[in-house]
């Protein structure tokens, strides 16, 4: 896209310039940890092509991008035993973003937690690392 800014800290992760507590990779897909989480358990699942927001991706690439954010969410809920599961993606900086790199949120909700501030305080990677040891093996290769 002409407006896509290479240098945005989603770019970098995906050009490996800079680090992420990755918990899937596939040929279009990544998905992480959220380095700041409004939630234990917070995934953020991003495409690999150059998209500012969901309307650059075409209709193939969102197909996709969907299909492993539902696989994806299934085991964030699975690991994190969480009664519900908050998907959450933002177009433009009047809608919230600040990374300008479509991406979903997938956050794990508790009843009766609030939802923590958005993109504010900083989680430790080893503390990220355990959260994920427990959601990448409860990925499903199937989409069914
Ligand atoms: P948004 O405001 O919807 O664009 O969300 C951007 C998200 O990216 C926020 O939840 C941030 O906490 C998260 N974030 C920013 N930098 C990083 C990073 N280096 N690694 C992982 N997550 C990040």
């Amino acid at each position: 896209m002409s407006d896509y800014d290479e240098d945005n800290i989603f770019a970098k992760i995906l050009r490996g310039e800079a680090p992420c507590v990755k918990i899937y990779e596939d040929a279009d897909t990544l998905a992480f940890m959220d380095v700041m989480p409004q939630a234990e358990g917070h995934v953020l699942v991003i495409p690999k092509a150059e998209a500012c927001d969901m309307m650059d991706l075409n209709g193939a690439m969102a197909q996709k991008l969907i299909v492993n954010v539902q696989k994806i969410a299934r085991a964030v809920k699975s690991a994190l035993g969480c009664p519900g599961v908050m998907l959450a993606q933002l177009n433009g900086s009047a809608a919230g973003q600040t990374v300008f790199h479509t991406h979903f949120h997938i956050i794990p909700r508790h009843d009766g937690v609030d939802l923590g501030f958005h993109a504010k305080e900083m989680e430790a990677p080893e503390a990220l690392e355990k959260i994920a040891e427990k959601i990448r093996p409860l990925i499903s290769e199937t989409t069914a």
